[in-house]
């Protein structure tokens, strides 16, 4: 196992990892910025380094900072979490040319799957279902993007191949509108992701948000802890998450748990990761794969009990997954709610000082969160400062307990969206289950 882990994330996420390590008996150390130095887990961890001032440009995406903290604490391995610099295949690929081990997939497949066009391209080949769409990058021809779009039916859909966090999409409903939303498109994908490569796909209309979550280790072995419906979004950005599916079958589960294993070995898949499809009229289409840990994983533990950071640490030891497919048996149902610091009704940030928290509890409920009495919440980052997990027997008594933790839960001094959380849990058609990506902002009235 190995012997020491830097952390090289912040938040939440940071938290887990230090808690996984712990349990394995790993030694940890926390990275952070100037900002950041009342981080719970900068408290609690074994050792503690300053990478740089708040802006994360100088702290969590600083490479060479990350890799001298890295020599200066004798670590052996690198978590990345999720954000920041988990999906940078320059530097995974600089934290093994150091020597540390990198705990995730090669970073080869990290430049593979990070390119839209590129995963898209692999996945064809996998045999994973797509959506339909430009196969591969557009080029200048606008003769040729017309014809593609009449070919695959408006609405589209036109994606930077380089985007990621719901930024660098334009839906186009008719052919007036195309030539100039290409552009655009390509624009701003230049100044956002440094590429301005984009293609085309058609939109579908309303789709829920499935993903699968998978392990695959050194030795060829991939399994999957089945998916996860993350329909509940507000600008691509998911709000609620749970497992199982609404509605999915055991069919249907067993059956894309098959061919997304089947593509992890396909390209030599190392860690944890997740296909993320659209779902529509009982069809799976492969949007793109994440090649981290997810902010959702704590359900999928939930309903299998797998620990995921476990096996990833595990994994990156060199170690064989601590499970085959047969042993994963799903039980129950998991409810995981975001808690951010932002206005229920604007969604503006809301940094500040916490005065009081108070933390819900009782059988089935799970708090993933680094909050304190008196911490303050920095303005210089995502606004998410928690997650609330509830797990029950059947969905209804999932969003029971979830019901009875947000009515506990109790965060002063800055604003949150627990109201907006206690509103879905309440709200009838995410009661019936099966709603689409859209419903969430057409129930705000955006
Ligand atoms: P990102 O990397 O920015 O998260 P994704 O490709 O995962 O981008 O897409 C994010 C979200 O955008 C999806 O969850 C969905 O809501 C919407 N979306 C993406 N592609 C399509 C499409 N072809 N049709 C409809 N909605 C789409």
């Amino acid at each position: 196992m190995l012997d020491k882990v830097l952390i090289a994330n912040r938040g939440e996420i940071a938290l887990r990892i230090l808690r996984a390590c712990r349990e394995l008996g790993i030694k940890t150390v926390a990275v952070h910025s100037e900002a950041d130095r009342d981080l719970k887990h900068v408290r609690l961890a074994d050792e503690s380094v300053c990478i740089g001032p708040a802006p994360s440009a100088e702290s969590y995406l600083s490479i060479p900072a990350i890799i001298s903290a890295a020599e200066v604490t004798d670590t052996v391995a690198i978590h990345p979490g999720y954000g920041f610099l988990s999906e940078n295949a320059d530097f995974a690929e600089r934290v093994e040319n150091s020597g540390f081990t990198f705990i995730g997939p090669r970073a080869e497949t990290i430049r593979l799957m990070g390119d839209k066009v590129s995963a898209k391209d692999a996945m064809i080949k996998a045999g994973v279902p797509c959506v339909p769409g430009s196969g591969g990058a557009l080029d200048d021809d606008k003769k040729r993007s017309l014809k593609m779009a009449k070919e695959i039916g408006y609405p589209v859909i036109i994606k930077a191949s380089g985007g990621g966090g719901g930024r660098g999409m334009r839906v186009v409903h008719s052919e007036a509108a195309l030539l100039n939303a290409i552009t655009l498109t390509k624009s701003e994908a230049g100044a956002a992701f440094g590429n301005d490569t984009v293609y085309m796909e058609k939109y579908l209309e309303k789709p829920r948000h499935l993903e699968f979550q998978i392990i695959a280790d050194e030795h060829g072995n991939a399994i999957h802890l089945g998916e996860r419906d993350c329909s509940m979004q507000r600008r691509h950005q998911k709000v609620v998450e749970e497992a199982p599916a609404p509605g999915l079958t055991d069919e249907e589960r067993a059956h894309m748990g098959k061919i997304v294993c089947d593509a992890c070995i396909d390209i030599g898949y190392r860690g944890a990761g997740t296909f993320e499809f659209l779902y529509e009229d009982g069809e799976f289409y492969f949007i793109e794969m994440n090649t981290r840990v997810q902010v959702e994983h704590p359900v999928s533990e939930m309903i299998t009990g797998v620990d995921i950071v476990k096996e990833q640490l595990r994994i990156a030891s060199g170690l064989p997954l601590s499970y085959r497919q047969e042993d994963i048996v799903f039980r129950g149902h998991s409810i995981e709610c975001r808690i951010n610091a932002e206005d229920s009704r604007t969604f503006m940030p809301s940094p500040g000082t916490i005065k009081q928290y108070h933390s819900p509890g009782g059988p089935g409920v799970r708090v993933e969160s680094h909050i304190y009495n008196g911490y303050t919440v920095p303005p210089y980052y995502d606004s998410m400062i928690g997650k609330l997990i509830t797990w029950g027997e059947d969905r209804p008594s999932a969003i029971a307990r979830m019901r009875g933790a947000l009515s506990e839960i109790v965060i002063d001094g800055i604003n949150t969206n627990i109201d907006l959380q206690r509103d879905i849990m309440a709200d009838e058609a995410f009661r019936r289950g099966r709603t689409d990506i859209h419903y969430l902002e057409k129930k705000l009235g955006l």
